[in-house]
């Protein structure tokens, strides 16, 4: 059996932040320790930045030009899409009953200013982990199809499914991000990690490879092919 090598991908975190000079410094700070980041200056340059790629963790500032940072922060855990992503609001207020407030609106952490960067590096990598150990526990499910990353085993209403890595992971990714099309690209980074020089149509017959292997359960029409866009995991 061929074994593909998946390394992980840099983790992607978005900033945003209205202070320029304080989003440099927390890009900076967090470009030096491994992390690929993008900026964004309010609630509108986020989400433009959130069409287009999707980060690990959000850093957020609580008060923005227009939207709050505490409202956006509800929002995005409103939305399917964003629901699972971390989120660290930053802000001045140093108040007990803020950081409730904003913990209770949806967010992982709170960070106050004025901090270091040493204490904002350990918060990220503490929230990060905190998910990432989430991820390879949750046991997934949908409609008997279930997924247990602890065992990487999958059944179909209890039968055991023989499936390799690779198409583990490609499941255990839409399983975890169903209705939303993903484009070839956009898979590669996702499941094969951002550092991997592998071709797209590779993601094609990892496609056919899984749709084959899920076929005699009648999953296989949960991968839905999207015409000159990717693919997308429905169990409508
Ligand atoms: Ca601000």
């Amino acid at each position: 059996m061929l074994e593909i090598e998946m390394p992980k991908a840099k983790d992607k975190i978005l900033i945003v932040e209205d202070e320029e000079a304080i989003r440099d410094m927390l890009g900076y700070a967090l470009m030096k320790e491994g992390y690929e980041c993008s900026e964004a200056n309010d609630v509108e340059e986020a989400r433009n930045n959130l069409q287009t790629s999707r980060p690990n963790l959000i850093l957020l500032d609580w008060m923005l030009p227009g939207m709050s940072g505490i409202d956006y922060a509800k929002r995005l855990r409103m939305v399917p899409d964003t629901r699972d992503i971390p989120i660290i609001m930053l802000t001045a207020k140093g108040e007990e009953s803020d950081k409730v407030r904003g913990l209770e609106t949806g967010a992982d952490d709170y960070i106050t200013k004025p901090f270091s960067t040493k204490e904002l590096v350990a918060r990220v990598k503490a929230v990060l982990r905190r998910y990432e150990s989430d991820d390879i526990s949750e046991l997934v499910e949908v409609q008997g199809l279930k997924l247990d990353p602890a065992t990487y085993r999958v059944t179909a209403n209890d039968t055991i499914i023989d499936i390799s890595p690779t198409e583990f992971k490609l499941l255990h990714f839409f399983i975890s991000h169903p209705e939303r099309v993903y484009s070839r690209s956009q898979l590669l980074d996702q499941v094969w990690g951002e550092n991997v020089y592998v071709e797209e149509r590779t993601v094609d017959v990892h496609i056919r490879r899984l749709r084959k292997t899920l076929e005699p359960f009648a999953y296989d029409q949960f991968i839905q092919t999207v015409r000159s866009v990717g693919y997308r995991f429905s169990a409508k």
